[in-house]
């Protein structure tokens, strides 16, 4: 089953929910994207010869404003899972409260692979070629797995070159460097915020992070801010991985040790202290809570019945699919959703927009004040809702999502 396969499950689940309060087309319309683009870029790269890349955006929906969500740039992604990827972005702005649609970008290359030069060549390409889909009130990307600040201001840069300004008016393009108009704390916004959930999980059902055990699948921006964030609150990282390898510390992994390692030979794997352990067998370590942070698919029928973790924090997107959700939640496994988790990215992207237009600065301390107030926040909003509805957290997360991205379109009208 594919990524859209599953997204669409999940939203199908839903919506059967809600048939008494919205017309079916109305549902049926909010499901389906509003444009699916594909464009074939051909960047010069620094080898003298032309490569022809593929390249997707999606924007699936734009009722509570334009769509927003990242670049992703993998070797593998398809336009469908662009498209699953836009429809989550829709849920994720609508539940974390920001007036942004949901989108997604696609980039089919390999970033391990390229230069930095010929990555500069490769984005900078993208936004010469997605221009027409790019706009502060049509489509504002950002970073997502494989992308970086670097790449959004490459973005930014390039789009303001097209246009022949020295910058651009309005935000294009959210998550790039503080110094070109990016707002502090954006980097770290994801894995501060999915670390905000758990602990406001962990306290709603009377336990706490601190002394709490915690697997991290996955080391990227995600992974990396999560473990570190883990360790400030107390936990004990006990196993993390990339898409090399696994390792295990049962004391504990020093996450900033770690950090150094990875950065001097590109790999959590031969971290002094830690010794290796088979990827799939680190997702069924008996710990407090597992935090998959990389690739979608990970938790699957065939291996949920064996997770022994006691809280699922999703600060990848779609790492569940819908076989083991109904596993986890038969087996009470809390399973805090990706829409809610990890929408602390997409959040302070949205301080970033606000403060582009503004065009005043916000502190570091703003920012993460504000993402922890909405985090929090929110996450009250979704257990109240499961609770009272005697729903999962995921289904309470969607019911609030796609209830609001339904009313936005009533609200709105139907044009002829
Ligand atoms: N790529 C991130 C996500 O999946 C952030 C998107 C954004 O900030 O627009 O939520």
């Amino acid at each position: 089953m594919s990524m859209l396969t599953h997204a669409e499950a999940q939203f199908d689940r839903v919506a059967s929910l809600l048939r008494d309060d919205f017309p079916p087309e109305i549902l049926d319309k909010i499901k389906m994207p509003r444009e699916r683009i594909e464009l074939r870029l051909a960047p010069l790269l620094s080898n003298g010869h032309v490569r022809v890349v593929r390249a997707f955006i999606v924007h699936h929906n734009s009722a509570l404003g334009p769509c927003k969500g990242g670049v992703r740039m993998t070797p593998d992604v398809t336009l469908d899972d662009v498209q699953a990827l836009a429809m989550e972005m829709t849920w994720k702005c609508a539940l974390i409260g920001v007036p942004f649609g949901g989108g997604k970008s696609g980039i089919v290359a390999s970033p391990e692979t390229l230069s930095a030069h010929d990555k500069e060549v490769l984005i900078r390409s993208f936004a010469r070629n997605a221009s027409r889909h790019i706009h502060p009130l049509l489509y504002v990307p950002a970073p997502d797995m494989g992308t970086n600040e670097r790449d959004m201001g490459h973005i930014k840069d390039a789009i303001s070159y097209s246009l022949g300004q020295a910058t651009t008016q309005g935000c294009y393009v959210t998550g790039k460097p503080v110094i070109l108009g990016g707002i502090p704390g954006r980097r770290e916004a994801t894995g501060r915020g999915v670390v905000r959930v758990i602990a406001a999980a962990m306290e709603a059902e009377g336990r706490s992070l601190s002394g709490a055990k915690a697997v991290v699948q996955g080391f990227g921006n995600v992974g990396a801010v999560t473990a570190q964030m883990l360790v400030e609150a107390g936990a004990r990282v006990i196993a993390i991985s990339d898409i090399h390898g696994a390792i295990e510390a049962p004391g504990g992994i020093d996450v900033g040790a770690l950090t150094a390692h990875v950065a001097a030979t590109g790999r959590v794997s031969g971290l002094a202290g830690a010794r290796a352990i088979d990827p799939a067998a680190m997702l069924t370590l008996p710990c407090d809570v597992l935090v998959p942070a990389a690739a979608g698919g990970q938790i699957t029928a065939a291996n949920a019945g064996a997770v022994r973790a006691k809280m699922i924090a999703e600060g990848a997107n779609g790492p569940t699919t819908p076989e083991a959700d109904d596993i986890l939640n038969a087996r009470g496994v809390t399973v805090l959703p990706d829409i809610l988790c990890n929408a602390g990215g997409v959040f302070v992207s949205y301080l970033e927009y606000t403060q582009e237009t503004q065009k005043e600065q916000m502190t570091r301390e703003d920012v993460l004040r504000w993402l922890s107030q909405r985090m929090t926040e929110r996450y009250q909003r979704v257990r109240e809702t499961a609770s009272a509805r005697s729903l999962s957290l995921r289904q309470a997360a969607m019911t609030i999502a796609v209830r609001e991205v339904a009313a936005a379109v009533m609200a709105r009208g139907l044009l002829p």
